[in-house]
């Protein structure tokens, strides 16, 4: 069994660059900077590469995130009782790509997760953890998906789960967590309100902290999206991969996953990373065309996963695109709504919107030009478009309503093929 201590040096904060030498004990924060520094972990990479090999990969059966134990800051190896986080299909999209100038366009379908988002590759590190470390309740704040995922995860191993959520989390996420048994405290507030209550009451009960700005662990988790796209490149980076961005752990995640690669060795380059927001809720897009720090933004767009005016991750953020040479892009409310028709109705590929802004912002950045069409190019789907079925049928139009009788079929112009 490889333990933590055989994969980590230990911590290093985003804030003030002091490193922590592991000892024995996961940390959260930063000690000196408080709950703004958030903690790197730093990889003990030497004695990874001695584990961790293509050869190794290559003969090894299990197609879960789990594949990529060793460059996951946790004890156990044997996770056949967990659900099946990870794996997920990378799917080729021709149609999409001619669409939309690409000749060589992809979509890493994260929707099809045990509960159905990305979120639960955090969710899979964080129930892990949690019960190598002897916790019996896991909490968090969540818009949504981190929460019906851990709730969900908790759920398969025993844990109990307590939630946070903002009022306007959708019915769809809601009706996982629920059903999933976690207790769910619905915040008369904002995200930011969530947030600070979830935490107030995990210092105070001493429960698990799944809450992905603060726990370093839950970036480590997503990053596996990144070393699967890596893995089936075969090992060559694709030039670009886009992203949508919230608080930023997930295309911190995405940053780290190739980052690990390049530094094992594995991989040559870190692709660019596109960071898509919507216009109605882009503090880091503003930040970067302003050239200033984050301001909090309003909360103003239907892509409820992305839907967060204080990022809680700045930094592991802005380092994903800065780092690989990316850029950030917003795109309106409007724009998203037809992306996820457009990659449903040509590919069959399912996104809720916070989903479908990262596909969104990839045609954007195809039509201006930033991507050009010999480019490789990576969208992660990041979510499920039956989290949110009411904006999926905004976005899906309406069905033709018709008297069961035979004589009037043709009134109903059903001859043609393809409608559109
Ligand atoms: C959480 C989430 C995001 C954004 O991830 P962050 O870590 O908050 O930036 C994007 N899409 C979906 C579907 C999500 O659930
Ligand atoms: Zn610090």
């Amino acid at each position: 069994m490889t333990k933590v201590a055989q994969k980590i040096k230990g911590y290093r904060c985003t804030l003030c660059g002091k490193e922590f030498a592991y000892d024995g004990k996961d940390r959260l924060t930063c000690p000196d900077c408080g709950e703004k520094g958030i903690l790197d972990i730093v990889f003990d990479y030497a004695s990874i590469k001695k584990r961790l090999t293509r050869e190794k990969l290559s003969a090894n059966p299990n197609f879960t995130m789990w594949r990529y134990h060793e460059l996951l800051p946790v004890d156990g190896e044997d996770f056949h009782d967990f659900l099946r986080d990870g794996g997920s299909p990378l799917y080729r999209c021709k149609r999409l790509g001619a669409l939309w100038g690409s000749d060589a366009l992809y979509v890493k379908d994260d929707g099809i997760n045990p509960t159905a988002s990305l979120k639960d590759r955090a969710s899979g590190v964080a129930v892990a953890r949690a019960r190598e470390l002897g916790y019996h309740t896991i909490a968090c704040s969540s818009t949504g998906n981190a929460a019906s995922s851990m709730a969900g995860n908790a759920a398969r191993l025993g844990l109990r789960a307590v939630i946070f959520v903002p009022e306007r989390a959708p019915q769809g996420k809601l009706s996982q967590m629920l059903c999933f048994g976690a207790k769910v405290i619905s915040v008369r507030g904002d995200y930011k309100a969530t947030f600070d209550l979830s935490r107030a009451a995990i210092d105070r009960y001493g429960w698990y902290n799944r809450n992905a700005g603060i726990n370093p662990l839950m970036i480590e988790g997503k990053k596996t999206v990144a070393l699967e796209i890596a893995e089936q490149f075969n090992f060559k980076a694709p030039d670009w991969v886009a992203c949508s961005v919230g608080d930023g752990c997930t295309i911190g995640g995405v940053y780290n996953g190739f980052r690990d690669l390049v530094e094992l060795g594995l991989l040559d380059r870190v692709p660019k990373i596109l960071g898509v927001q919507s216009t109605g809720c882009c503090p880091f897009v503003d930040a970067a065309e302003a050239g200033r720090d984050l301001k909090p933004a309003a909360e103003n767009t239907l892509a409820d996963s992305i839907s967060v005016g204080v990022p809680r991750n700045p930094v592991k953020a802005l380092r994903a695109v800065r780092e690989s040479g990316g850029s950030w892009l917003a795109v309106p409310d409007e724009a998203i709504l037809k992306a996820i028709k457009t990659l449903a109705s040509r590919e069959g590929l399912f996104a809720e919107p916070a989903a479908a802004a990262a596909a969104a912002g990839a045609e954007k950045a195809l039509r201006e030009g930033l991507i050009h069409a010999h480019e490789s190019l990576v969208i992660i789907n990041s979510g499920s478009g039956l989290k949110d079925s009411k904006n999926a049928l905004r976005a899906g139009g309406q069905p033709l309503s018709a008297d069961p009788d035979p004589e009037k079929l043709d009134d109903l112009d059903l001859g043609q093929a393809g409608e559109q």
